[in-house]
């Protein structure tokens, strides 16, 4: 993302600068989920319009702001500052978190301060503390500063049981992620992503919450919904006007366990209205590793409406070969640990090439998740990829900014 990049040659620069001794240097990280990337760039400009000691604000995630400023030595100085932040900002946005961290005790290097910043923002929005802190650890000191915004300071949604509520109560949303074809730079897909929506806007749920929702009967009722609410949008797109971009939905496998929840999703696509050759199921390859023969089998009653099948997260689970052979899949998605994830580059580029020929020579269509960066969407460019999905284009948006960001694209 071109902020985060802008970002970091600041950190560097300004890293140097601390480390001749010629000014001191703290990164904050606020962590604001649920801001559109217009907002997140609003946040930015107002910290530096507002304060002249910073040397850089950037939106450097979808959902984070960092900042730097040259003039904080220690972590006191920085968390007092990070203080006068909030405040100044507090009324017009939304924060969940804040984090600090100093050179050169929380960390020595650019990444190392900007993780270590987020890692207490991180902190900071899971803690209904609202006070300021410092925290120790193992490796470096963190300076947790929980946000001013009150109700905003702890994600609302720990609990299986919150999730329930928050179905009951309608406050789940889909938010839908733009795929793009590497050789037209055209949208051709959209994947639909669960969201909260509370105060605070709308929010991620923690993947450990989807992982116990999948523990328990919660994921099944959830997936309905989903089902339900994603294919009456892409019905409504085509209604609309709008050009057919597929739409992907998740669904985990215990939502495909028995007969009557397959019948149950048969129902909702045929009494939906969409066309089912719209819609594509994504299944994660990092579930199970059920007997392939007996998940196609299952399937068979969805996929023979026209509904394609994609297998999520590849690179992650059991997916070998063989799988790949015997369930009836169009597409893979490539984890993004393989564009972003731990380890040497070059390593992460070779496995990439393998994945991409792997399933290519198999016929299927090749997306890669993650993608962040521009040299990150060249490699795959460079790999023959099919298509990916990414934050270098879009994060997952709201239906009607999506169908906004599909006529534009798909305009020109
Ligand atoms: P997934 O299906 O692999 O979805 C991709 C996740 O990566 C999404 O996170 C998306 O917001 C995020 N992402 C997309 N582009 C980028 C990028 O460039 N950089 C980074 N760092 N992340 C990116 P999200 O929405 O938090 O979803 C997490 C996981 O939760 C999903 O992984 C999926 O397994 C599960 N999930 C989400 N919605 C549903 C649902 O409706 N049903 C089921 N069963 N699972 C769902
Ligand atoms: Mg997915
Ligand atoms: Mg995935």
């Amino acid at each position: 993302m071109p902020g985060s990049l802008l970002f970091h040659d600041h950190l560097v620069a300004s890293l140097q600068a601390a480390q001749r001794g010629d000014s001191g240097l703290a990164v904050f990280y606020f962590a604001a989920d649920g801001n559109s990337v217009p907002e997140m760039q609003g946040i930015a400009s107002d910290l530096l319009n507002r304060f002249a000691n910073l040397s850089a604000a950037c939106f450097v995630d979808y959902s984070a702001v960092a900042a730097i400023a040259d003039d904080c030595f220690e972590a006191e100085e920085a968390l007092a500052f990070a203080g006068q932040m909030i405040d100044a900002l507090d009324d017009h946005h939304r924060f969940s978190g804040a984090g600090v961290a100093v050179y050169p005790e929380t960390a020595q290097d650019p990444d190392g301060l900007l993780s270590a910043a987020a890692a207490a923002a991180a902190q900071a929005s899971q803690s209904a503390d609202k006070e300021l802190m410092i925290a120790q650890s193992d490796e470096f000191k963190l300076g947790i500063l929980a946000a001013e915004a009150g109700a905003t300071a702890k994600h609302p949604l720990m609990e299986l049981e919150d999730l329930e509520r928050a179905l009951k109560k309608g406050q789940l949303r889909l938010h839908y992620q733009p795929q793009i074809e590497v050789s037209t730079g055209r949208v051709i897909g959209v994947e639909a992503l669960v969201r909260l929506s509370g105060e605070s806007g709308n929010l991620e749920l923690p993947g450990s919450i989807i992982t116990a929702a999948e523990a328990t009967g919660t994921i099944t009722r959830i997936g309905e919904w989903v089902l339900e609410t994603a294919c009456a949008q892409a019905a409504d797109w085509t209604s609309q006007g709008l050009p057919t971009v597929r739409c992907a939905v998740n669904l985990s496998l215990a939502q495909v366990q028995n007969d009557s929840q397959i019948a149950r999703i048969v129902e909702i696509i045929t009494q939906s209205g969409v066309n089912p050759g719209q819609i594509e199921i994504e299944l994660t390859e990092t579930a199970d590793p059920t007997d392939p023969d007996e998940v196609s089998e299952r399937l068979k009653p969805i996929l023979d409406l026209g509904v394609s099948l994609a297998l999520d997260d590849l690179g992650t689970g059991y997916a070998t070969l063989s799988l790949l052979r015997r369930l009836p899949v169009g597409k893979v998605k490539i984890d993004r640990s393989f564009v972003s994830g731990p380890g040497a580059a070059r390593q992460r580029m070779e496995d990439l090439r393998a994945i991409v020929e792997m399933g290519q020579g198999l016929g299927l269509t090749v997306l890669a998740e993650g993608i962040e960066r521009a040299e990150q969407y060249d490699t795959l460019r460079a790999l023959g990829c099919d298509s990916y999905q990414g934050y270098y284009f879009s994060p997952a948006l709201p239906a009607a900014e999506l169908a906004t960001l599909i006529e534009r694209n798909l305009s020109h």
